[in-house]
């Protein structure tokens, strides 16, 4: 069987659960995994697979028929211009983070030995880019996950970059004092309601972890104040805050930190969505 006609099927089959877009993007990603192509060389072009890669597309195509993200059945997704280790103890990077993570470093090289805290690193994708773009940055991660933790520490070796991991229950704040001084606090923490899981895709709610995704119906800025409270205590002055953000509780949220004593501004990502508070010290 040729690979053309493998494709036909595995990105006609996906369309019961993804657009034919995202079907035909999922078929490049498992081909340039089990090939080691480029992805780009994988669009277009014709080979002969060997039984043994026809046996692996059709087992991955049997997990993707059960809504598993691809990324975690190739344990591997590509944030910024890297790929990183990912299983379901980590969320899988979204794009929109990739915009997080160049603000600070658009306004941090000229400030090279800037120190950072990244709030819930998950699979490590913040720290570990924000240092490869600022190497003399010193760069502090926490999370409340042991797996998780692990997952980051493998892409901080993986990429060779020197970043200190620290585990920590953040919303208890008596673990704040443990956090260090730093110039810049960044985060993509959970910002999910509860409530909002039953209009979601199944491949996020069945696999990727309810810990890294969502928070109390009641209390949706929880992470967000907890970072207003923490940031008095370990911002140096003139430091700055960094903030992925719920697209329809942005202004709840910039508003929450110009209470807390900042200044804040919202910025739209890619598709014009409310998705980032940026925030500084009002006095500064
Ligand atoms: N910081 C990680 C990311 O942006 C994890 C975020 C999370 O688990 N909420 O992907």
């Amino acid at each position: 069987m040729s690979l053309k006609n493998v494709e036909k099927s595995f990105v006609q089959e996906l369309q019961v659960l993804y657009p034919e877009n995202e079907a035909q993007q999922i078929w490049y990603l498992a081909v340039a995994h089990l090939t080691g192509f480029d992805l780009r060389a994988c669009e277009g072009r014709q080979f002969n697979p060997d039984p043994c890669m026809l046996k692996m597309l059709s087992d991955i195509r049997k997990r993707l028929l059960k809504a598993e993200p691809i990324q975690y059945i190739l344990n591997e997704a590509w944030f910024y211009d890297i790929p990183f280790f990912v299983n379901k103890q980590v969320l899988i990077p979204r794009p929109e983070t990739e915009e997080l993570v160049d603000a600070v470093i658009q306004e941090h090289k000229t400030r090279p030995s800037v120190r950072i805290l990244d709030i819930g690193t998950g699979s490590g994708c913040i720290p570990v880019i924000l240092k490869r773009k600022l190497p003399d940055a010193t760069v502090t991660s926490c999370d409340i996950s042991a797996e998780a933790l692990a997952v980051a520490r493998k892409n901080a070796a993986k990429y060779q970059q020197d970043i200190h991991f620290m585990q920590l229950d953040f919303l208890e704040e008596t673990n704040w004092p443990q956090l260090p001084q730093v110039d810049v606090l960044v985060s993509n923490p959970p910002y999910i309601p509860v409530a909002d899981q039953t209009s979601m895709h199944k491949n996020v709610t069945d696999y990727e972890p309810a810990l890294a995704l969502f928070v109390p119906d009641e209390d949706p800025l929880l992470f967000y104040r907890k970072i207003a409270g923490a940031a008095s205590a370990v911002l140096a002055p003139g430091g700055r805050i960094y903030l992925e953000v719920h697209e329809n509780l942005a202004e709840e949220t910039r508003q929450l930190l110009e209470t807390k004593g900042f200044t804040a501004v919202i910025k739209t990502d890619m598709q014009g969505k409310q998705r980032f508070v940026l925030a500084g010290f009002a006095n500064s």
